[in-house]
């Protein structure tokens, strides 16, 4: 048989960090054993955010870098007999800056040698919602 999960608060206890009286086995009250787990949670959905909000940037980057070089794209297909194959390329770096991240994208068509890239720093603190 299972064994139900219990917190005993001894209500004469004062919790060791906030002072406030009724106290888990572990010193802490209520709110001082949550915080911590709260933070956890905070910091996790952050990096979430950081991580789509990121994928959407590249994204941007990508479609502004084909749209620089549609005309280009279009003549080189059409001027060549063969295929064409355009690569799009994407560079997550560490940026200098603290929580940011260097984000390169790159765009190579071969059959006219055109090669040109976008790098920009995306910084954390600028793009998380839950701050
Ligand atoms: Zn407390």
């Amino acid at each position: 048989m299972n064994e139900i999960p219990t917190i005993k608060i001894d209500m004469d206890a004062v919790c060791k960090k906030c002072g406030k009286k009724g106290a888990y086995e572990n010193g802490l009250c209520m709110s001082c054993s949550i915080k911590p787990l709260k933070q956890a949670l905070h910091r996790e959905l952050s990096k979430m955010t950081m991580d789509i909000e990121l994928i959407d940037r590249a994204k941007a980057e990508l479609s502004g870098l084909l749209d620089n070089y549609a005309v280009q794209i279009c003549k080189a297909y059409v001027q060549n007999d063969d295929e064409l194959t355009v690569s799009l390329s994407l560079k997550f770096s560490p940026g200098d800056a603290a929580n940011s991240i260097e984000l390169e994208v790159k765009i190579n068509f071969v059959e006219s040698k055109v090669k040109d890239s976008v790098k920009v720093l995306v910084n954390e603190k600028q793009i998380g919602l839950f701050q």
